[in-house]
């Protein structure tokens, strides 16, 4: 049986735990697969990785590899973000391509901080219309389409994270499916496996994960691929909402998801997954 999670941080990020505490934390709830994701690059120290750390980063994990292996299957990958391609990506077992950033003309934004700042980041740079911020970053999403190093997606609706109201936008908005379903069309062509991220459940800002459902939907009926990952910052969230997601996924159709192995990523049954 299989249990995954691609997408944890440490403190080599921003996130609260060792590599180590980490490991521990999967094995006891007995994850049988466990890929660090720290963040690469970023201008913000605190968020993303410099060459030094991320030089340490790199060599931890592959010690920790090597003393874990014969009670878990643990990968080096890293979240790049969009604005900040990394330069040596063969050294990394897979990649995950990650929008964090709006960028425009004199301004560079976080989008995921709050509801007031999304709010403001909109009325400020995009005339109060939520669909040209969601166009802006879907058209940055597409660019990864074509990004031999991006193996997965990360969290791709993630301007959403304040939107379980639905006061910024209803999910079913046809023009907002309809260029959702144009950067899908891109990524599934491309054969980029898409992320279904439980990593807005553990920290309370929603109760289902990223992409929303309508376009689970969609990735099923046009056979991209998925997995699932937590993005994870605490080792006690490691499978936080993994329940949830499963069922989504299961009434999404989905008959199988990826899994990395030492040979890449492989097609697996959906029923060889534990949670
Ligand atoms: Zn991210
Ligand atoms: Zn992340």
């Amino acid at each position: 049986m299989i249990k995954q999670n691609l997408h944890t941080h440490s403190l080599y990020c921003d996130g609260i735990n060792s590599l180590e505490e980490m490991i521990e934390s999967a094995i006891q709830k007995k994850f049988t697969v466990l890929g660090f994701s720290s963040h690469g690059y970023t201008p913000s120290e605190s968020f993303g990785m410099d060459e030094n750390r991320q030089n340490s980063y790199c060599l931890e994990v592959n010690k920790l590899k090597e003393k874990y292996k014969d009670q878990i299957d643990i990968f080096l990958g890293i979240e790049q973000d969009e604005l900040y391609r990394i330069n040596d990506p063969s050294q990394f077992d897979y990649i995950i391509g990650s929008k964090h950033y709006v960028k425009g003309e004199g301004y560079e934004h976080g989008i995921d901080c709050s509801k007031e700042v999304t709010e403001q980041l909109v009325s400020s740079y995009f005339n109060n219309d939520f669909l040209s911020f969601c166009q802006c970053y879907f058209d940055d999403l597409k660019k990864m389409a074509t990004w031999d190093e991006v193996d997965i997606i990360g969290h791709f609706d993630l301007f959403m994270k304040f939107n379980e109201d639905e006061s910024f936008l209803s999910f079913s908005n046809k023009q907002y499916l309809k260029m959702a379903y144009e950067t899908l069309d891109c990524l599934i062509q491309n054969n980029k496996i898409i992320e279904v991220n439980t990593g807005a459940i553990a920290k309370g800002y929603r109760t289902k994960p990223y992409p929303d459902f309508h376009l689970l939907q969609y990735i099923n009926q046009h056979n991209g691929k998925i997995l699932l990952n937590s993005d994870c910052h605490n080792a006690k969230f490691l499978d936080e909402g993994y329940d949830i997601a499963m069922d989504l996924i299961r009434r999404a159709g989905f008959k199988s998801m990826e899994v990395l192995t030492s040979k890449g990523f492989e097609t697996k049954d959906i029923d060889e997954f534990i949670m």
